[in-house]
């Protein structure tokens, strides 16, 4: 089966849709909020990856009772369900494999309680991610995950990925702020795990095995949060080098140097080009590399925070260094790296989004590393990302239609992974495995772990219905 972008759509011959099951699934969710046209069907059918398969109706939840509903309906008549927040998932994780149900959370968008004394949030897990940070600013809280999509994924999407942001460096990710979850899981059981309490062992873990599981182990319909202070000040500043390498080296140095800026954020000379030619925003065209960089805290530690950075970045030769003065020109500053993946876009007819993460130390190697394989295949690379805590977004940018150059990506791509692996690093910082990196992911965790996990999926999932399919096949098809 075929199931790459732009190849024809897979249709099932025998579809599972009969009359008797259309009639179930409107009455639990309503005819409005189930939808078989094909028209329908192609807008669900793909996500930001490049995957496209049809599924063969889609249901939008508005409730968990809804959700339970449908698994045992699901169940019953052995259909695949697969969940969908905004389908901003970068690996394929809500696209339907096995087709059948596509299960849309993004009706349920309903602040449950805001508890400021004890600096909690419950939000229902179709809210868009920003929204909770406007929920929270009043009681001068924040929320610090923010992926780059955060102004349209959605929470339970980023639950589901444990997503990732700009502020990760400092702030860490998803998983960091997760303490309760109500969860339908695969054969319709409603389930709440966690707890409010800052210390809570009672029991496993099991909330956290639920972020970073991909939508195979239940559907998570309830999230609560925790949320920071605000920080009282910010000094953001700008970096122009003259060499990758230097500017890999000074994200090392200013970590060695014990500072942990809030953003510490890279662009090479390939993104810097594609930002100016997409929008004018300052960046000299002859950098090699750019660096953004954010402290934050009380104003005298941000400020001396700030000043050790410049230290660093000055002994690292760098070319110009830039410091904001306000909000506008900090807005100036970043407004590039904010625009950097659509810039990167309009290169060329289509590229491919890795996230190969290693540990910071290993930065210049890796960023060598990538623009040695890139020059080795002759296929252009454009370098961002989140270099403070080594996740990198190495761009390629191809043209799809050129099959033998789609061949050579294929090689690079492989030669990327197995470069963040010989480093000591992981193929997905955040963007998780999915269809992508499925067949990569035994060279990174192992046959025995891979086998862990697919003893948990067959516990809760045992007729393998809730995204099958996905991170890895449920039979180990190597041996
Ligand atoms: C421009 C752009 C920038 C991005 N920047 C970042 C970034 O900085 N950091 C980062 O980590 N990611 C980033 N992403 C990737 C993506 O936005 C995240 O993975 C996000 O968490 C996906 O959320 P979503 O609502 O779109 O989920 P979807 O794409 O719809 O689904 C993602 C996965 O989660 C599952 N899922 C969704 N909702 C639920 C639920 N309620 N219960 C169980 N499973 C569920 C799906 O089955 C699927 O496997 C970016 C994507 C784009 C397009």
């Amino acid at each position: 089966m075929s199931f790459r972008r732009f190849d024809r759509l897979f249709v099932q011959e025998q579809s599972f849709m009969n009359t008797n099951i259309m009639d179930e699934l409107i009455s639990i969710f309503g005819k409005d909020n189930v939808l078989t046209d094909m028209e329908d069907m192609i807008a669900y059918s793909y996500d930001a990856s490049h995957f496209e398969i049809l599924p063969e109706a889609v249901v939008f939840a508005r409730t968990t009772e809804q959700i339970s509903s449908l698994m045992h309906l699901a169940c019953r008549e052995h259909i695949a369900v697969t969940p969908r927040g905004q389908g901003s998932g970068l690996s394929g994780g809500s696209i339907p494999l096995r087709q059948g149900i596509v299960l849309v959370m993004d009706k349920m968008t309903r602040i449950i309680d805001f508890d400021p004394a004890n600096r909690l949030i419950t939000v229902e897990a179709g809210l868009t991610t920003s929204e909770i940070d406007k929920a929270v600013s009043s009681a001068n809280l924040f929320y610090p995950p923010d992926p780059g999509s955060v102004g349209f994924s959605t929470i339970g999407g980023n639950v589901a990925e444990n997503a990732g942001g700009l502020r990760g460096l400092k702030y860490g990710v998803t998983k960091d702020y997760v303490k309760m979850l109500k969860v339908v899981l695969p054969q319709g059981d409603i389930v709440h795990l966690g707890s409010k309490c800052v210390k809570h062992v009672a029991g496993f873990n099991v909330e956290g095995l639920f972020v970073g599981s991909e939508g195979l182990l239940g559907i998570i319909t309830e999230i609560t949060l925790a949320l920071l202070p605000i920080p009282e000040h910010r000094e953001s500043a700008l970096a122009i080098f003259e060499s990758l390498d230097d500017a890999a080296r000074t994200v090392a140095d200013i970590i060695a140097v014990g500072v942990t800026p809030s953003t510490l954020e890279f662009m090479d000379n390939t993104t810097i080009n594609a930002i100016q030619n997409f929008k004018d925003c300052g960046l000299p065209r002859d950098a090699e590399a750019v660096l953004l960089i954010e402290t934050d805290g009380e104003r005298h530690s941000a400020k001396a925070e700030m000043a050790k950075v410049e230290e660093q970045v000055r002994k690292n030769k760098v070319k110009i260094f830039q410091q904001a003065k306000d909000t506008n020109e900090r807005d100036r500053l970043f407004e590039g790296r904010r625009v950097a993946l659509n810039a990167l876009a309009g290169v060329k007819p289509n590229l491919i989004l890795e996230d190969a993460t290693v540990v910071r130390s290993k930065l210049p190697e890796m960023v060598k590393g990538i623009t040695d394989i890139a020059s080795r295949h002759k296929i252009m690379v454009g370098i961002f990302g989140h270099a403070g805590d080594g996740n990198l977004h190495p761009t390629f940018l191809i043209d799809k239609s050129d099959k033998e150059e789609m061949i050579r990506t294929d090689q690079a791509v492989r030669e990327l992974f197995q470069l963040a692996i010989d480093l000591g690093g992981t193929i997905s910082g955040e963007h998780g495995i999915g269809l992508e990196k499925k067949p990569f992911l035994e060279n990174q965790i192992g046959r025995e772990t891979l086998n862990l996990l697919r003893t948990i999926k067959g516990a809760l999932d045992p007729a393998n219905l809730l995204n099958p399919g996905k991170m890895f096949d449920m039979q180990d098809t190597t041996s």
